[in-house]
Order: C-alpha cells, then sequence, then structure tokens
C-alpha cells in the first residue's frame, strides 16, 4: 500500500460507518467493527484495532463469514502404475533446469510430499 492509499483508508475511517451485529456459526452474537470485523464494545467510538469511527444508531445485520483456509481438490487421471511423487508421469509438472539438467518439478513444491490420492476411474 502507499503512504497515499494508507492516508486515504485512515481517512475514510474517519466516517462514521455502521456497527455489523455479526451472528456466528455457533450463534454467539457481537458487534463487530465493520472495517475489520473484530468485536467492538458497545459504545465504543472507535475502533480498537483498525480506528474506524462507529456509528451504533444503526446497526447491520451479517452472518459471521469464515476466513482463513479452504480445501481446493483437483481430480485428474494418472497412468495406472502412476506412484506418489512420480513427477515425471504426473500431469501437473513441469520442466525446469536444476544444474543444467532437465527435471520434472511440482508446481506445489509438494514433490517429496505428493498429496494425490488415487483412486480407481
Ligand atoms: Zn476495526
Amino acid at each position: 500500500m502507499s503512504l497515499q492509499d494508507d492516508l486515504r483508508a485512515q481517512l475514510i475511517k474517519q466516517f462514521a460507518a455502521d456497527v455489523v451485529e455479526i451472528t456466528e456459526e455457533n450463534g454467539n452474537v457481537y458487534y463487530g467493527c465493520p472495517t475489520c470485523k473484530r468485536p467492538v464494545s458497545r459504545n465504543n467510538e472507535t475502533c480498537v484495532s483498525c480506528g474506524q469511527t462507529l456509528n451504533w444508531e444503526h446497526i447491520t445485520k451479517e452472518e459471521y463469514k469464515k476466513v482463513g483456509m479452504k480445501k481446493a481438490t483437483l481430480s485428474f487421471e494418472v497412468p495406472g502404475d502412476f506412484v506418489k511423487s512420480d513427477c515425471r508421469k504426473c500431469p501437473l509438472s513441469y520442466i525446469t533446469k536444476k544444474d543444467g539438467e532437465n527435471q520434472y518439478d511440482c508446481p506445489l513444491n509438494m514433490r517429496n510430499k505428493c498429496p494425490l490420492e488415487f483412486s480407481e476411474v
């Protein structure tokens, strides 16, 4: 983020934004900062985490959204004699030069801990 963007973000936070009432997956309800979603105490004028000015007059309701990592699964076919870490036969692999020699490498950097799982087609 450039300094200018940073200043802009700070300026925007000076305008009061509606506090959100966030309902978590387990049913817990808390008041959250509309900008960073972290919990804020009732009647705090600004968010202690990010400095957002808070407006308590209109509280918007929001479902809690889980952020973090999620799992991606890709399914493709490999030859029947394919074994884990057999990058040469893996359709995902690509060729790189290492010490002047061509070598198959894993785009996921998992050559030595190949996560592929197999099932019959
Ligand atoms: Zn905040």
